[in-house]
């Protein structure tokens, strides 16, 4: 959103760029803090990915804040892969901090919703899977995390259900509904929390439905989950 030069030393300046998302409705900016990610959270995703047990308890990755992409915006087809795949999400959003939170009270930290993307360089991912290697490479790179508009809990209400979709270049590939989740907004919220000091400014990606696949230089991408509306991106070239 903005960048300011700031000196630390004699020769050197760091642009320091803060990452915000627009909220709906308001003149306000929501400054990003930390971008956390649910890995497996739909059963039938679990199933096509041929994971494990599918009551296994939820587990989190990060992304780098200054990995978010706004609505509209155009992401370059990254390095180091050969499998760029999409993974539509309902991302929550935090208003307050909290820790070692119950499932009862956890929804009292979201400030409110939007539509995401939790990009992955697939063939990376499974690669580090294979080989017990942290997630890092195929999940948390430049440009891994386009984010729609905030709507607020002031306008939305707290999210139970809804239809969660992704379509490249017109055509559907991803369909869901929120109410899919295996673990719930409230439960993932309490979960990280026993992990994590939460703050405001914290995003949290909730897991993909099924039907995750690639993407290429050129193909569009539109996301939408009912009552949030729609985030577009374009892939870009290769970059060299
Ligand atoms: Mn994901």
């Amino acid at each position: 959103m903005t960048a300011a030069a700031r000196d630390v030393s004699d020769g050197f300046a760091i642009a320091h760029t803060i990452h915000a998302l627009p909220i709906v409705g308001s003149k306000a900016h929501f400054p990003v803090r930390r971008i956390y990610c649910v890995g497996r959270n739909y059963v039938d995703h679990i199933r096509e990915m041929k994971e494990a047990d599918e009551r296994d308890p939820p587990f989190f990755f990060q992304k780098p804040a200054d990995s978010l992409v706004q609505d509209g915006g155009m992401i370059d087809y990254p390095t180091a892969t050969a499998d760029f795949q999409h993974e539509i999400e309902l991302v929550v959003a935090l208003g307050r901090s909290g820790r070692k939170l119950d499932v009862a009270n956890a929804a009292d930290l979201i400030f409110g919703y939007a539509v995401g993307l939790d990009m992955t360089r697939r063939d990376r991912q499974r690669d580090s899977r294979d080989r017990g290697l942290p997630w890092e490479i195929g999940k948390s790179f430049d440009q891994s995390a386009p984010c729609g508009a905030l709507y607020g809990v002031d306008r939305v209400g707290y999210l139970k259900e809804g239809s969660i979709t992704l379509a490249v270049n017109g055509k559907e590939r991803q369909r869901g509904d929120i109410s899919q989740l295996i673990w719930n907004v409230s439960e993932i919220i309490a979960n990280l929390s026993h992990e994590y000091e939460l703050h405001a400014g914290d995003l949290i990606f909730t897991g993909t439905p099924a039907g995750v696949g690639p993407v290429g230089p050129g193909d569009q991408l539109q996301g939408a989950i009912e009552g949030l509306g729609e985030l577009r991106v374009t892939i870009g070239p290769r970059r060299g």
